[in-house]
């Protein structure tokens, strides 16, 4: 097999299981999910396509080095944004489109330790997201298997316009993020908007993804009983250190 088959396998037993409505990650034609295939092409979901039927159909290869240029540039409008999207494709036929979210996915897959990436809209981190209480609420972590799955802290991005405008945003919190915790973040909560995980195999996506969901259920029960208790970064930095909690963490994924 070669490794699109491979990878592109793997993307879509991934995105099935993240867009299986009963789950509530997301329903409809809500999310997209992409995969590295190289330094520079990657898979995406294609617009329009349902996470939970995907097939190759739905997956579209994309060339990260076409999109790179608009993300170091001044914004530009929808009609040379689509004309990016559809331009940065290996295969120039047909009318199959990226999703316009493709651009912050071509980013994300261009930093080490990111092989895969899953964007969901799940209800939990939604109506976190959604609340006056966005900010405090994703500013620190709240029990240890949170921090074995999902990483030492959240990468929190105000809203701001889907596209090449959000990509460039999000870029910028990331390499903060980055700077900050010498690793890039394996979950980024988009304000008024869902959920972004990465990691280096389908099964780190899941799992961080399932935790967080887990991790913001406990969060909205915490402001029912006078608010959050976040870890302290000393207890933070340990678990995240600790040679015990690595050895669970290779077990689990
Ligand atoms: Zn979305």
């Amino acid at each position: 097999m070669s490794n699109f088959d491979t990878i592109g396998q793997q993307l879509i037993t991934l995105s099935r299981s993240l867009g299986e409505p009963s789950r509530d990650l997301a329903i409809l034609g809500e999310g997209n999910t992409s995969a590295k295939l190289d330094d520079d092409l990657f898979l995406v979901k294609a617009s329009g396509y349902n996470l939970a039927s995907l097939d190759e159909e739905g997956l579209i290869t994309v060339r990260y080095s076409k999109l790179k240029g608009a993300l170091d540039g001044e914004p530009v409008g929808d009609a040379r944004t689509r004309e990016i999207l559809l331009n940065a494709r290996e295969v120039q036929e047909g009318s199959k489109m990226p999703s316009v979210e493709t651009y912050l996915h071509g980013f994300l897959l261009s930093l080490p330790d990111i092989m895969f990436v899953g964007h969901t809209h799940p209800t939990a981190v939604n109506a976190l997201s959604c609340s006056v209480n966005a900010q405090n609420a994703f500013s620190g972590m709240l029990f240890p298997d949170e921090i074995v799955s999902c990483g030492v802290a959240v990468c929190y991005v105000e809203y701001t316009d889907p596209g090449i405008v959000l990509a460039q945003y999000l870029r910028r919190k990331v390499l903060e993020f980055v700077d900050r915790y010498d690793a890039p973040p394996r979950v980024i909560v988009m304000q008024n908007h869902g959920l972004i995980a990465t990691g280096k195999t389908p099964t780190e996506v899941e799992n961080a993804t399932i935790m967080f969901v887990k991790a913001c259920r406990v969060r909205l029960g915490t402001y029912a009983a006078g608010g959050p208790h976040f870890l302290p970064l000393e207890h933070v930095n340990r678990i995240h250190t600790r040679p015990d909690e690595h050895y669970r963490k290779r077990l689990i994924g």
